[in-house]
């Protein structure tokens, strides 16, 4: 026997085949039993006209125990092997064929919460991307697609499947979905569960029960999620011409779950906590989130479910695709800036990160071990802001032409990239041979910018470097999208915003008949993902930060700006300018502009984003130094604004009943950060007492967070504790605050008593990742010189792998950072990632993440 998970071996992309066989119907019967449940699958086969005839059929399957196999209704000898069972040719009609199967597993010993396991007694199953062979024998591959029907039998109250219901009654349920899908979006749920529900009548007149399903207790926590998922539907059908097709559409929360939600057609399975929210238990960011994930999962109907993915390699075509409507969707409810901001924080925050680290990856990879590993900010933000670019390049129309040729076309099949963009280039008659690249080659590429002036003509002179990746050291030319606008120096704008095309290594661009040497704003709305490279002086960012029309660019000069000086008091220990604080000052008090913007202006750069700075500028980034350097920036910042702080502080109490609004919620945003630099000049007082009177969970983080940030939250974690203990999800945020905010040399210490809490119930997924994944968000914390957070970390990874690899894993990109550092930590954590690696039974996936952090 040999042993899989020490040999990991890939899967290619170019190894595609369609399937050996078709697949015309699958009827499926559960009799769920915690420890026994027996699983009956009908499948309707017949060769597939697209390969040759007389293959052996081979299903996926692993942890089955097979009861018995029939062809045809006449019993035949199978043998299933450690990840499937092939039934010879020989033993196969030549024409179609019905197989029954039927196999018993075990969803309560099913820790790692793929296929069917069960939470709370609950009964559920996460499917994508491989969890469907986990429940019973089947092609387990997006481009085998089918319609199903389900019969449940289980002593639970509540039996749910895909599509329509069909019948019930004391024990048992059936569904019907006439869709073809894959099994990976294949759902069922049991339990005692109550409903939370809303009628809704399609564009063209349809009605559809709509219902959110949580334990009892629960169902006054469902309003918002309701009412997101109502909007995201008359959106769709309003911005992309996109209904709904099935009677029915149900949600459910599940509190152990190891994503945040998933789309199973007609099915949605949530993690609790983007879905349960109410005034006193959830912030203003968990109803954003909330609101966009409940918009994503449902905008997949179209985008993944009625057009899925050919195989895995082509993830980013739904998720891409689908992250970047559901942008577009808060976008519209909320502030386009303010949305476009908050994405490329996140963008640069994760996704810049990734791609300039060993798990660097092209958002279409042509390679993987585990697919679980690839669930990535490169298939998701980047795949997004790939699609971006091309709305930029063909326009709105193009745009819009493009994806109803999309829909047409491609309604019901397994598409791949290529078929994505020959829509474009069908419906626009642009030829995007080059633009392929930004699917096929990872890495930021860097644009390196600098101009001239001569007789009223103004050039911009671009150089784009594509940087060597893992596995991919030579690059072409990308094609970017840079939008540009001018300014004159008394700051109006002359040129108005203009998309250039960079097609070129080299491209210089004129504007002519200016009379004034005007002031650049380049790269408008982020318009590439790039890293823009560009000597700007202090003052010029100053002043774009005050004239620049261009929101996007208009926070960008503020960032640069307190980049660069941050980087310069990490290096040479100065003191932050007067410049940069009389011009965020200036913002901060300038009432015309959305509180949200100002809240997002005040935000000072995260120590992980400037130790991505100053390693890219060549320094050796030292996280004690940037830790230390921020709270100066910060202390700064507060004693300039001194006068200010108490009134602002009063002036942007939200009065009246909390509501979850954009608006409401920019307020309290800008609050929170005043009350952040209030409470380093008052010890905390004002905050205190906040903690004491608020009546909504924005406002009682909020202030928990200033106190922890200054050393004084011990009172009001106890009562937070107190008040929340039997809340899962708002106790998540008290194990998260208190490690995420505690000062370097104590963030292991305190998280490594917090693992003896009788609360850190460490095989769920969220209360791990708020323990151990907020200790590796704690930058200075979990790079601390004594090495004991990096020790932390492995020790933790490694006792969560073997009951949910898929988990462990993600969190292990905490490391992939490591060779930005001094010698002293990179050997540190060299020798965590070979400890992983030595460990025997070691997941697949936790294999591949490991070799791949430590391949030079
Ligand atoms: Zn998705």
């Amino acid at each position: 026997m040999t042993d899989a998970s020490t040999a990991p071996k890939a899967v290619l992309l170019a190894d595609y085949q369609p399937f050996s066989h078709v697949i015309s119907q699958v009827d499926l019967a559960f009799h769920l039993s915690p420890r026994a449940t027996r699983v009956k699958a009908r499948l309707a086969l017949s060769p597939n006209p697209q390969r040759a005839s007389g293959l052996d059929l081979r299903l996926d399957g692993e942890g089955l125990t097979l009861i018995s196999c029939m062809v045809n209704g006449v019993a035949v000898h199978a043998t299933p092997d450690a990840s499937g069972l092939t039934l010879p040719a020989a033993l196969l009609p030549d024409g179609a064929f019905v197989l029954e199967t039927e196999v018993e597993i075990a969803p309560e010993a099913n820790t790692a919460l793929e296929g069917l396991y069960m939470s709370k007694g609950m009964y559920c199953t996460q499917c994508e991307a491989e969890g469907f062979r986990k429940i019973t024998f089947y092609p387990d591959r997006p481009d085998v697609m089918a319609p199903f029907r389900v019969r449940i039998e289980a002593e639970a109250p509540v039996l749910l499947s895909n599509g329509n219901l069909v019948g019930k009654g004391e024990g048992w349920a059936e569904w019907h979905d006439p869709w073809p899908k894959p099994a990976y979006l294949f759902a069922l749920v049991a339990g005692d569960l109550v409903a939370h529900s809303a009628p809704f009548k399609t564009a063209s007149g349809r009605d559809v029960a709509l219902n959110i399903w949580v334990r009892p207790g629960d169902e006054d926590r469902c309003a918002y999620a309701m009412d997101s998922l109502i909007r995201s539907m008359r959106w769709d059908e309003q911005v992309y011409g996109r209904e709904y097709d099935l009677d029915i559409f149900n949600i459910v929360a599940v509190d152990d779950f190891n994503m945040g939600a998933m789309e199973n057609k007609g099915l949605n399975i949530f993690n609790s906590k983007y879905v349960l929210a109410s005034a006193k238990t959830a912030t203003d960011d968990d109803f954003g989130r909330i609101e966009a994930i409940i918009a994503h999962e449902y905008f997949h109907n179209w985008t993944g479910n009625r057009i899925t993915c050919r195989d895995w390699f082509q993830l980013c075509l739904k998720e891409g695709l689908t992250v970047f409507r559901d942008q577009q969707f808060t976008g519209d409810m909320r502030s386009h800036a303010v949305k476009r901001i908050e994405d490329v924080l996140m963008l640069r925050a994760r996704q810049f990160r990734e791609d300039q680290g060993p798990l660097a990856h092209a958002v279409r990879p042509d390679a993987y071990v585990e697919i679980n590993n690839f669930y990535t900010a490169t298939i998701y933000e980047k795949g997004a802001e790939v699609i971006g670019m091309l709305k930029r390049l063909v326009g709105e129309a193009g745009y819009a032409k493009a994806l109803d040729l999309y829909f047409d076309r491609h309604d019901g099949q397994a598409a791949t990239i290529e078929d994505w963009i020959a829509v474009f280039e069908d419906a626009t008659g642009r030829d995007l041979a080059q633009f392929k690249r930004w699917y096929s080659e990872a890495g930021t590429p860097r644009l390196h910018v600098h101009e001239d002036w001569a007789d009223g003509t103004y050039t911009l002179h671009f150089t784009q470097e594509n940087p060597a990746t893992p596995g991919q050291p030579v690059k072409g030319a990308k094609v970017i999208p840079i939008a540009v606008g001018l300014l004159n120096p008394n700051g109006d704008e002359v040129v108005e915003t203009t998309v250039l095309e960079m097609t070129e290594g080299r491209q210089s661009f004129a504007f002519t008949g200016l009379s004034a040497r005007p002031v650049p704003s380049i790269l408008r709305g982020f318009s590439a993902p790039v890293v823009l490279e560009r000597n700007v002086s202090a003052s010029e960012r100053a002043f774009l930060l005050a004239h620049d029309t261009d929101p996007f660019n208009k926070w960008e000069a503020g960032r640069g700006l307190a980049k660069e000086i941050l980087a310069q008091m990490v290096t040479d220990g100065g003191k932050p300018s007067a410049d940069w604080l009389e011009a965020l000052v200036r913002v901060v008090m300038d009432d015309r502009l959305d509180p949200a913007f100002r809240a997002l202006a005040l935000r000072l750069p995260s120590d992980d984003d400037m130790a991505q700075t100053l390693f890219l500028s060549g320094y050796v980034p030292d996280p004690d130094r940037i830790y230390a350097a921020r709270r100066r920036m910060g202390d700064a910042l507060a004693h300039r604004l001194s006068a200010d702080l108490p009134r602002l502080f009063n002036d942007l109490d939200v009065p009246g009943p909390y509501s979850p609004d954009a608006v409401a919620a920019g307020r309290r945003a800008l609050r929170m950060a005043v009350l952040d630099l209030l409470s380093r000049l008052d010890g905390g007082k004002a905050a205190e007492a906040l903690s004491q009177s608020a009546d909504n969970m924005t406002e009682e983080v909020g202030a928990l967070s200033c106190l922890l940030s200054v050393g004084a939250g011990d009172a009001a974690l106890a009562r937070f504790k107190a008040r929340w203990s039997d809340n899962g999800n708002v106790m998540d945020k008290w194990f998260a605050l208190q490690i995420g905010l505690a000062p370097p040399a104590k963030a292991a210490a305190l998280t490594e008593s917090l693992t003896s809490d009788p609360g850190f119930a460490w095989r769920n997924p969220n209360r791990f990742r708020s323990v151990i994944g907020a200790l590796s968000a704690n930058h200075a914390g979990f790079h601390n010189a004594s090495g004991a957070g990096y020790r932390l970390v492995a020790d933790w990874l490694l006792k969560l792998d073997p009951l949910n690899p898929q988990t462990a894993a993600r969190m292990s990109s905490a490391f992939e950072t490591w060779r930005r550092y001094d010698a002293d930590r990179k050997g540190m954590v060299q020798a965590e990632l070979q400890r992983i690696l030595a460990t025997p039974n070691l997941s697949r996936d936790m294999t591949e993440m490991a070799q791949r952090m430590l391949t030079d």
